[in-house]
């Protein structure tokens, strides 16, 4: 994503607010596709500082994820925070002056994207034996109702 700077390049101490909604590309992240549902809503100040572009701001988007529980699909909004220092070094002054964030962007989404989402915090999940999903009511199966600690116990017992 590119924002224009010309209006504040002279200006030290200047700030520019911009707001804007934008399409973000579906993402791999560990094998999985993060597809993304709508246009992200972004709003970033840039602020020209001594010798950098400070961009600061939030990227608001609703994912669409398989909660890691149950393997349900669903929405999951999210809020990507970003604070980035753009050198002047870097930046193209003559012309119409503009600083390019879009990676910034995507790393910054990647970050907010959470290992383990889960649909609910009460999400019961499926059974490992049997598959049933215990939202939904009981297995007959032990399996999903060992203590880890028992686990680890029979394991040790084993080994005698
Ligand atoms: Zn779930
Ligand atoms: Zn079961």
């Amino acid at each position: 994503m590119i924002i224009n700077i010309s209006d504040i390049r002279e200006n030290l101490g200047a700030i520019k607010e911009v707001k804007l909604e934008e399409e973000i590309e579906d993402i791999q992240f560990q094998d999985r596709e993060i597809q993304i549902d709508g246009p992200a809503k972004m709003a970033f100040q840039v602020i020209n500082t001594e010798d950098s572009f400070l961009v600061v701001g939030d990227i608001d988007l609703n994912l669409n994820v398989k909660c890691s529980r149950c393997l349900d699909e669903f929405t999951l909004p999210v809020t990507a925070k970003l604070e980035e220092e753009v050198e002047k070094d870097r930046v193209e002054l003559s012309g119409a002056a503009s600083i390019n964030i879009e990676e910034e962007i995507e790393d910054n989404v990647f970050l907010a994207i959470p290992m383990k989402p889960v649909c609910d915090e009460d999400c019961a999940g499926i059974c490992p034996s049997c598959g049933q999903d215990l939202n939904e009511g009981d297995c007959d199966c032990f399996m999903h109702t060992v203590d880890p600690r028992l686990a680890k116990l029979e394991q040790l017992l084993d080994k005698d």
